[in-house]
């Protein structure tokens, strides 16, 4: 398929970006990795007029740490995140997108900003309670991940703003897991889970995260597993207990590939399974 004619720009810094973001109005677009918005030009689902390509744009590419905090420049593509295993739970989330093909080509700027709940690294961005920072013609913003997921492909970011970067703690201390379940290899999640856990000194749970991938029009958090481990002795008869509550609160999209009750089913199961990743008690 043929997308829709349009005009392609390149701009070489952030002001010229925003610029030229600016004077296309609500028919221009930013382009990433592609791997999201060429599809659906080419299917004539999306018809900018004109593409502002982020590639030449310095500074926008790699990972620093600071503070303990993580902080990846929004085209920073899913291979670099993948390479660099000490980076947790990102890495091994964007290591199990498609496959290598669009991970060297997708970032996770775009992945974000796309807001596609079947896409895997939101829900990570929720439970690793980071943010993502963008730039405008007002000046900058931070946007907490709670607040950035706002419905089906729709996020916070205004038109006319670029996300600069993604802000994660470094959550060293925490096990973490990511679990998903498709039909073929490399696929999208029907459903995802990535669990975060710290262990206590005595063996209970200090804390736990749980995100939800397509179980909403937006990822979620699923509190009430958070809620139940805390506090718990960090063993497998715990875990399998807060796992039951793991579609609390979902409203997953019943589709071709299953109904929304398979999906909660889906989700129990892999929030277990995350979590014990997580606790270490199973490997990735
Ligand atoms: C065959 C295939 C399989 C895939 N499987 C998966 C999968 O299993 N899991 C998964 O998570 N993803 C999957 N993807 C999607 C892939 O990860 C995409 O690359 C990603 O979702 C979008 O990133 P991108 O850099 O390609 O963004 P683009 O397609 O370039 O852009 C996507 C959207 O984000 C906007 N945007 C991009 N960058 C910025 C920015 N810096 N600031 C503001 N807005 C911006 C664009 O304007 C556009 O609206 C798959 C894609 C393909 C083609």
């Amino acid at each position: 398929m043929i997308p829709v004619e349009f005009d392609y720009q390149v701009p070489e810094s952030l002001e010229d970006a925003i610029d030229a973001l600016a004077r296309g109005g609500e028919d221009a677009k930013l382009l990433a990795g592609g791997h999201s918005l060429l599809p659906l030009m080419k299917l004539r689902l999306a018809a900018p007029a004109v593409l502002v390509d982020l590639k030449r744009v310095p500074g926008l590419r790699g990972v620093a740490r600071e503070d303990g905090t993580l902080r990846i420049g929004a085209m920073t593509r899913h291979s670099d995140l993948e390479d660099q295993p000490e980076l947790g739970l990102v890495s091994h989330a964007a290591g199990l997108i498609a496959d290598r093909q669009v991970r060297h080509r997708g970032t996770i700027g775009g992945s974000l900003a796309h807001g596609d709940p079947a896409s895997d690294l939101p829900a990570v961005l929720l439970a690793c309670e980071g943010s993502v920072g963008v730039q405008g013609p007002e000046g900058t913003r931070e946007i907490p991940a709670a607040e950035l997921f706002q419905d089906y492909l729709t996020t916070a970011i205004a038109e006319g703003e670029v996300m600069t970067e993604v802000r994660l703690p470094a959550l060293t201390d925490y096990g973490f897991g990511y679990r998903k379940f498709m039909r073929r290899a490399e696929d999208w999640a029907m459903v995802g889970v990535c669990a975060l856990v710290k262990q206590a000194g005595d063996g209970t749970c200090e804390d736990a995260r749980v995100g939800l991938t397509h179980m909403s029009s937006v990822p979620l958090r699923a509190t009430a597993v958070e809620e139940a481990l805390r506090g718990s002795p960090l063993d497998a008869a715990s875990i399998a207990r807060a796992a039951e509550s793991a579609a609390e609160g979902t409203e997953p999209p019943g589709d071709l590939n299953a109904t929304p009750e398979y999906k909660r089913h889906l989700a129990r199961v892999l929030t277990r399974r995350a979590l014990e990743e997580a606790a270490g008690f199973t490997a990735a």
